[in-house]
């Protein structure tokens, strides 16, 4: 198995944990995607688009709709995201 492999395998298993401990643990939570991106910078690895819809790249709060997360529709555009914890927005 090449890094990469096992490297999304990884990020996949933190994805998962952030997402289990995000209510009691919202630290812990954190703390895995942070470690995602880590893992990710280390091997020079892309996430998917589906993951990049996860999480906030700058403060790593995991995105939970109406919760810490808004969407922004536009017409033809990429929807805006919005990270409540943050304020920043994202093109996704
Ligand atoms: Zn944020």
């Amino acid at each position: 198995m090449n890094k990469q492999k096992i490297a999304q395998e990884r990020i996949e298993i933190l994805f998962k944990l952030a997402q289990e401990e995000f209510d009691k643990h919202p630290e812990r939570s954190k703390r895995y995607l942070e470690l995602v991106d880590k893992i990710r910078t280390k091997v020079n690895l892309r996430l998917t688009k589906e993951q990049k819809k996860l999480f906030c790249k700058k403060c790593h709060t995991l995105w939970i709709k109406g919760k810490t997360l808004e969407i922004k529709k536009c017409a033809k555009l990429p929807d805006i995201y919005i990270c409540k914890a943050c304020d920043t927005e994202r093109k996704l």
